[in-house]
């Protein structure tokens, strides 16, 4: 019986002088389908941990973010084109929309009206920093974090209408938004204060130019 038993050569053909070896060949890298014996098995709660959601030790270490369920509390100010637009792809994989669910929702970064929320994608676990409000740099060519255009619009709310920080913190509290410390609401007062007064500085300069050709232009038409 062994003499006809028939290999096939590397090619795939039959071939009589081939002898069949006890081991086959194995390909490597074959991707398990049914891995249910190595999974990952997390026991860290809600947030996961650095297996099942690299970079969550830094998010868990910052006294910023919170990491807590408290985050889903209380009321927000979204805008929803730059939420959108920023859950269109993950920054890694490119893979997408990232999911906004309880889930993939990892921690919360309140900067005054408007914020950041850490979402882990589905497809590489990547953790994406989300804004959900429109920001602005003052310069540019700077590498910090950019300022959010609501918090710069309250502290113009502050020095034209509201008056005050306290006032700010109360029509805040009303509304079930959450509070902003007196030393935040300073820099947005003086933020706000500055593009005033660049704004004033250069609208006076066009008017000064205006008022200066109309009087160049009536003296010319005299003459
Ligand atoms: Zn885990
Ligand atoms: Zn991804």
């Amino acid at each position: 019986m062994a003499d006809s038993v028939v290999c096939r050569d590397k090619r795939g053909r039959f071939s009589k002088t081939l002898q069949e070896t006890s081991e086959p060949a194995v390909a490597e890298n074959i991707e398990i389908d049914h891995n249910y014996g190595v999974g990952h098995l997390c026991i860290a709660g809600a947030t996961g941990c650095a297996v099942c959601c690299p970079g969550i030790d830094k998010l868990l270490g910052s006294t910023k973010i919170n990491t807590s369920t408290s985050w889903h509390s209380g009321r927000r100010l979204v805008e929803w084109g730059t939420l959108l637009d920023h859950l269109k792809f993950c920054s890694r994989c490119y893979n997408g929309p990232l999911i906004l669910s309880h889930e993939t929702i990892k921690g919360e970064m309140k900067c005054g009206l408007a914020g950041y929320l850490y979402i882990q994608c589905t497809s590489c676990q990547e953790l994406n920093r989300v804004p959900y409000g429109s920001t602005h740099k003052e310069n540019p060519s700077s590498k910090g974090m950019p300022s959010f255009c609501v918090n710069t619009k309250l502290g113009a709310a502050m020095i034209d209408s509201l008056g005050g920080p306290q006032r700010v913190n109360n029509v805040l509290t009303t509304l079930n938004l959450p509070s902003i410390s007196h030393k935040n609401l300073k820099v947005m007062e003086r933020r706000a204060g500055d593009m005033i007064e660049d704004f004033a500085n250069m609208s006076m300069e066009r008017r000064g130019r205006e008022a200066f050709a109309a009087e160049m232009r009536f003296g010319f038409i005299n003459t």
